[in-house]
């Protein structure tokens, strides 16, 4: 048996080896294995989609860098770029990717064009809140297997805010049946515009830019955008009178950081560690901030008389939700990758309706004075 004071030698030569970096093992490239503490300064770089000074998004990846950089006392140094400052706004992933920055923030559906099955890490129609995405990525395997998906573009992605249940747009018309949307020229993108297109509408692409213009101008019909916060600061009363609700192709927009995954592993153990907490902290704050703008702003635009706030009819979102199982499925036949974190998504989230049915929807549905 080892006397403790040959014990504690042997702790020291073990701790010093590893606090130097010079252990058998400091090729953490492969390892995954990162080093546990060093004095070096990082300095990184991360683009983000949005425009500058966009409120909650942009400034919250903002937030986030400052408080990494007061964690680490300045230690990982990281310099916010809004989109188009130093990338246009959706080359954010393959700037990641390629390692041209080091971080960036976006939104996974963003990417749909190259990696299709990365859409359910940010939102899908008819799909889940944030509640529930937050229990899948954090505990029910859902980061996991977002990890994988992105593994081969060499990209770490973690969860860093969400839009809230969004609202489903502007009209300038009522909506009573799907027939309405028959024909209706909508800015709806992703697999929303999809299930859309299938009502028999016509999704049109246009940048966030183009929206206020498009429809003020009777370009299009009809337009969603985010929610009662960032649709009042665009102006959207004033070109559209009706105002639907439930946004039921985007129930819950999950943000993401995504990090260059050479520069993730060369980072010491706590500048890690720092990231990981800073950015789960981050996806709290900009989820509420976003939560409390709107219902503010959602009081403003019930004192304006020019507008009227609707929801959707039932058989409305009942025929558009059986549109998206088709459209879903159909995405599934095609592509592997994509039925693969179809399936393992639908398994959460059967669950997830069943216990929040008895749950936060049961007692919601009290009628309270
Ligand atoms: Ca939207």
């Amino acid at each position: 048996m080892l006397n403790s004071a040959l014990f504690r030698s042997i702790f020291a030569l073990l701790l010093l080896s590893l606090l130097s970096g010079c252990g058998s093992s400091d090729d953490n490239t492969s390892t995954g294995a990162a080093n546990l503490v060093d004095n070096k300064t990082y300095r990184w770089k991360m683009v983000t989609t949005w425009p500058p000074g966009f409120p909650v998004l942009q400034e919250g990846a903002e937030r986030f860098a400052k408080n990494v950089n007061a964690m680490s006392n300045g230690r990982l140094d990281i310099k916010v770029y809004a989109g188009g400052e130093l990338i246009p706004p959706l080359q954010t992933f393959d700037a990641v990717s390629q390692g041209t920055v080091e971080m960036g923030h976006g939104s996974a559906y963003y990417w749909a064009g190259k990696v299709p099955e990365a859409q359910f890490f940010s939102t899908v129609p008819f799909g889940m809140t944030a509640r529930g995405m937050n229990a899948w990525l954090y505990h029910g395997g859902g980061l996991e297997l977002w990890r994988e998906i992105y593994k081969p573009f060499h990209v770490v992605p973690f969860p860093l805010g969400n839009t809230g249940v969004q609202m489903g747009g502007w009209f300038n018309k009522e909506i009573n049946s799907l027939d309405d949307l028959k024909g209706l020229k909508m800015r709806i993108p992703g697999l929303g515009g999809k299930v859309f297109a299938k009502a028999g509408g016509n999704p049109v692409l246009l940048a966030g830019s183009e929206v206020y213009t498009s429809l003020e101008r009777n370009m299009i019909d009809a337009t969603e955008w985010i929610g009662p916060f960032h649709d009042q600061r665009l102006g959207l009363y004033r070109a559209a009178d009706h105002y639907y609700y439930p946004g039921w192709h985007e129930p819950g927009t999950v943000l993401e950081l995504t990090i260059n995954e050479r520069a993730w592993l060369s980072l010491p153990a706590d500048l890690q560690a720092i990231i990981s907490n800073a950015a789960q902290a981050e996806n709290l704050l900009m989820f509420s901030e976003m939560e409390q703008k709107n219902l503010s702003a959602l009081h403003e635009l019930q004192q304006r008389d020019n507008i009227q706030i609707h929801r959707f009819p039932d058989d409305v979102l009942k025929k558009l939700n059986s549109l998206t199982n088709e459209t879903l499925r159909e995405e599934a036949e095609k592509d592997p990758k994509f039925k693969r974190v179809f399936e393992a998504y639908q398994a959460f989230r059967h669950q997830n309706d069943e216990w929040s049915a008895i749950s936060e929807n049961a007692y919601l549905a009290i009628e309270k004075q």
